[in-house]
C-alpha cells in the first residue's frame, strides 16, 4: 500500500526575519517528533512562502532550506496578500504532498495541536479546522473586533467557523477541490466550508506574537472583512431593495400629508421637512449606489481573471 502520510506544513511569511528563526526551530523539533512517531512520513517538509517581502525573509529561507532537511520554500514576484500567498503554498504543496496544514509564521497557533489534527484525518475526515478556545492574549480591542466579525458575517449569511482562522489541515482532495475555486476576491475561511468534506474541530489557545508587529493592522482588517462579506453574501443587495420598498410606502405617506398640509393652506412650514427630506433620501440613494458599485467592482475584478499569485520561485525544484 501506498503511504499516504506526507505532511507539508504550508507557511505564508511577510517581512517575518524577526520570528522565522525561533519557527524553524520550534517547528524542527515537531517534525523530527513527528517522524520518530510514524505519523508523518519522511517525505514531509515545512514550506513558507515569501510574499513579497522588504527585509531578509526570502534570504533566510532559502539558508533554512540550505541547511535544514525538512524545510523548503516558494517565493512570489512582489507581495500578494496573505490569502494569494496562502493559496500559492497550497496550491504548490499539494503536488507534493498527502496533508497539507497552513499556519502563519508567528506561531500564534499552537503546534502541539498538529497531532491532534493529523489523529482527527486518520479517522477518517478531509478537514480539521484549529478553533481557537479563548482569547485571553489578545488585546482588549482585538478580541472585541475579531469577535464581532465572526458574528457580523454570521448575520450577513456567510458560512465560516467561528473563532477559525487559517490554521487547519486540508487533504490533498480537498486542495483539488479548491483549484476549482477560481475567484480573486479570496477568502478561504469562506471557501473551505462550502467545499463541504467532512470535517472537524480542534481547539487551542492563541498565543502572542512573539516578535515582530501584525501585518493586520485595522485598514487591512476592515478590508478582509468587507472582501468576505462582499464576496460571500447577496444580503447588502437584497437591504437595498428592501430599504427602497420601505421608503416607497413611507412617500405615499409624506403624500398624504403633504396634501393636508396645502389643503389647510400652510405649506410654506413645509420646507423644513422638505429640505431633510431631500437629504435623507439623497443619502439613501448614494449609499446604495456606493453598495451596487462595490458588486460591480467585483465583477470587473473577476471577470478579468487575472493571476492570484505569481510563483518567482520553488526551492522543491532545484
Ligand atoms: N502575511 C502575508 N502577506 C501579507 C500580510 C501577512 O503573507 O500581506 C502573513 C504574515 O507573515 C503571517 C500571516 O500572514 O504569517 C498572518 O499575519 P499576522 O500574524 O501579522 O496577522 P495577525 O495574527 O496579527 O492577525
Ligand atoms: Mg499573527
Amino acid at each position: 500500500m501506498k503511504n499516504k502520510n506526507i505532511l507539508y506544513i504550508v507557511i505564508p511569511c511577510y517581512n517575518e526575519e524577526a520570528v522565522l528563526k525561533e519557527t524553524t526551530k520550534r517547528l524542527k523539533k515537531k517534525m523530527k517528533s513527528l517522524m520518530e512517531q510514524k505519523i508523518i512520513s519522511k517525505k514531509s517538509k515545512v514550506m513558507y512562502v515569501n510574499d513579497g517581502s522588504k527585509d531578509k525573509t526570502w534570504d533566510l529561507i532559502e539558508e533554512i532550506h540550505k541547511k535544514e532537511e525538512y524545510f523548503t520554500g516558494i517565493t512570489l514576484s512582489c507581495n500578494k496578500g496573505h490569502q494569494n500567498a496562502l493559496l500559492a503554498g497550497l496550491m504548490t504543496a499539494k503536488n507534493y504532498a498527502d496533508i497539507i496544514i497552513s499556519m502563519d509564521a508567528d506561531l500564534q497557533d499552537d503546534i502541539e495541536v498538529i497531532e491532534e489534527m493529523l489523529e482527527k484525518h486518520k479517522e477518517g475526515v478531509e478537514m480539521v479546522y484549529g478553533v481557537r478556545s479563548s482569547r485571553k492574549k489578545d488585546t482588549f480591542f482585538k478580541k472585541i473586533t475579531a469577535e464581532g466579525f465572526y458574528k457580523f458575517m454570521k448575520g450577513m449569511g456567510v458560512n465560516i467557523v467561528y473563532n477559525h482562522a487559517d490554521y487547519r489541515l486540508a487533504s490533498k482532495k480537498v486542495l483539488d477541490e479548491l483549484e476549482n475555486y477560481q475567484e480573486v476576491n479570496l477568502f478561504l475561511r469562506g471557501i473551505f466550508p462550502l467545499i463541504g468534506f467532512p470535517s472537524e474541530i480542534v481547539y487551542y489557545e492563541r498565543h502572542e506574537r512573539f516578535a515582530g508587529v501584525s501585518k493586520y493592522p485595522l485598514k487591512k482588517m476592515l478590508n478582509f472583512a468587507w472582501d468576505g462579506i462582499t464576496s460571500f453574501s447577496i444580503k447588502p443587495l437584497r437591504f437595498i431593495t428592501g430599504l427602497g420598498f420601505i421608503i416607497t410606502i413611507l412617500s405615499v405617506l409624506v403624500l398624504f400629508y403633504s396634501l393636508i398640509v396645502k389643503i389647510i393652506g400652510s405649506a410654506i412650514s413645509g420646507w423644513t421637512f422638505i429640505v431633510c427630506s431631500i437629504w435623507l433620501v439623497g443619502g439613501i440613494e448614494m449609499l446604495s449606489l456606493g453598495i451596487i458599485g462595490e458588486y460591480i467592482g467585483k465583477i470587473y475584478n473577476e471577470t478579468k481573471r487575472r493571476p492570484r499569485y505569481i510563483i518567482a520561485k520553488n526551492l522543491e525544484e532545484e
